[in-house]
């Protein structure tokens, strides 16, 4: 198979996806993503494999989300367990000290695993048989483009030049914001000043982001800030790119 060629070579995504348009997406993503939100988000093997990949791949993570704002709007709980999960781990495997710190940086930031829907084919999966307006309502992005729209001046400064579409360089400065997977496609490796500013930043996201989380829990509701879902935001374009959201909005 190809993808699994793929895989070999060091993507972590299916291959052929890259000659789709990031949206629409097909009716076996939003048949999956769907139920995705329902619960199949908390099964300790999803996870696992979230985990192993950091997320999902550029494409599916805001399909994930998408998907997630299309059905419930800003009510985001399950991105926002998952990601407080996924950035926690992700700032526990920064090295903090200690040789080859830039190095060590990079082999931690590599996923060990695929995307879980690539992995499964889901472009290419059939609807399973879901109602006609179930996948109406799950493809249309509005509401995704409304969310991110209303924080956009909080998380735009973290966005991914690259991503953004600014000139490949491998001479960038440490004030330049890379998501995760254009930090892994840099020839040079991260400089310490560039860890230290990238560490500040998941830091300041953390934060907001658990706050956001402990807001759906019992006698914290309201307690939420525009903040928490930027850095909700921040989190998927940080770990995952930023390219299908910015070609949305
Ligand atoms: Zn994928
Ligand atoms: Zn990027």
């Amino acid at each position: 198979m190809k993808w699994r060629r793929g895989l070999r070579a060091g993507s972590y995504e299916d291959p052929q996806l890259r000659l789709v348009p990031f949206w629409p997406l097909s009716d076996g993503e939003i048949h999956y993503f769907y139920w995705f939100i329902q619960g199949s988000i908390m099964n300790a093997g999803v996870r696992w494999a979230l985990r192993r990949a950091w997320g999902l791949c550029e494409r599916h993570a805001w399909a994930a989300l998408a998907v997630e704002t299309a059905f419930r709007s800003d009510y985001v709980l399950g991105p926002t367990v998952l990601y407080v999960d996924l950035l926690d781990r992700c700032l526990s495997h920064i090295p903090r000290s200690g040789p080859f710190r830039p190095l060590r940086f990079r082999r931690c930031m590599r996923a060990t695993g695929p995307c879980m829907a690539c992995d499964m084919g889901l472009y290419w999966a059939t609807n399973g048989l879901a109602k006609s307006e179930l996948l109406d309502q799950g493809r249309r992005t509005d509401a995704l483009v409304s969310y991110a729209r209303r924080y956009r001046e909080l998380w735009q400064p973290n966005a991914c030049q690259l991503c953004a579409g600014s000139p490949r360089t491998d001479d960038l400065s440490a004030d330049n914001t890379l998501c995760r997977p254009h930090i892994l496609a840099q020839r040079n490796t991260p400089t310490e000043n560039q860890i230290r500013s990238l560490q500040a930043l998941l830091e300041t996201t953390y934060n907001h982001v658990s706050i956001l989380d402990r807001s759906y829990t019992l006698g914290n509701e309201g307690t939420e800030r525009p903040e928490g879902h930027a850095a909700l935001l921040t989190t998927i374009g940080w770990l995952s790119g930023w390219r299908p959201l910015l070609a949305l909005t």
